[in-house]
């Protein structure tokens, strides 16, 4: 069933108005009619099913006939920091680490990184709401940033589990991370930009609390290594089982 991302303002009195891109979609892309269901979901972990009540060319308004309680959202609360990528590697990283359940992307300008990314974030927000939409999920990951990794973002130690994926780390494993007893309620993992991460870079974050953590003998691209360790991770502590 077809799942729109709707606002507090769109939902009045146990309607659903949908806005015109929606109307857009339901009449002309999907032709529904009086009658049809979808999903509609707040982004804040409510999901109701809809059936459209009435329907014209402009305006589509959907009656509430139930509220759909799946569990999609990870237990774990998982914070991607990502160095920036250039192009559409971007877009592509936001939509796959949105499927694989991320809470929040705070997107980094390191050393290497080459990428300015002030520009994209509204696009990569979209990407992000689009890929919620089709994943199933409950919530949209929320990106901030571009900080840099002296900003005071990095003042405090890590409230929870922090890690840094080092393709330098030649120690570290993520058995020796995912052995601690309890599950974290909150994990930071911080991938770095095609370029890499120097060696004071993670001097930096070790200092922060951030364990560095190898991902095996082959380098991979910035978008494999994110996707890998979050389903290590959902497997680990999430529910990714
Ligand atoms: N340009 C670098 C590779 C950077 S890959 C080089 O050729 O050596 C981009 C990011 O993916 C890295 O900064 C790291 O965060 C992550 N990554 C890639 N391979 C990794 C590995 N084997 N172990 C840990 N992290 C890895």
């Amino acid at each position: 069933m077809h799942r729109f991302y709707v606002t507090e303002e769109q939902l009045v009195g146990g309607c659903v108005r949908f806005n015109p891109a929606q109307v857009r979609q339901i009449i002309r892309v999907l032709r529904m009619r009086v009658g049809s269901r979808v999903l509609a979901f707040n982004g804040s972990g409510q999901e109701w099913e809809v059936e459209i009540a009435t329907s014209s060319p402009r305006e589509v308004v959907g009656r509430i006939v139930a509220e759909v309680s799946m569990a999609r959202e990870s237990p774990l609360r998982i914070v991607l920091l990502q160095g920036l990528l250039k192009g559409d590697k971007m877009d592509y990283l936001i939509q796959k680490v949105t499927e694989m359940g991320v809470a929040e992307v705070v997107l980094l300008s390191t050393r290497r990184t080459v990428a300015q990314g002030s520009g994209r974030v509204a696009r990569w927000s979209r990407i992000a709401l689009e890929a919620a939409e089709q994943s199933g999920r409950l919530t949209v990951p929320r990106l901030t940033g571009p900080y840099r990794l002296e900003e005071e973002y990095f003042a405090g130690p890590a409230a929870g589990a922090a890690i840094v994926l080092w393709e330098g780390e030649r120690v570290g494993t993520f058995a020796e991370v995912l052995g601690g007893a309890s599950p974290p309620n909150e994990i930071r993992m911080l991938v770095g930009p095609e370029g890499g991460l120097e060696a004071d870079e993670v001097g930096l974050l070790r200092e922060k609390g951030f364990v560095p953590v190898s991902l095996g003998p082959r380098t991979l691209r910035a978008e494999t290594a994110a996707v890998a360790a979050l389903a290590v991770l959902q497997h680990r502590w999430g529910d990714l089982r």
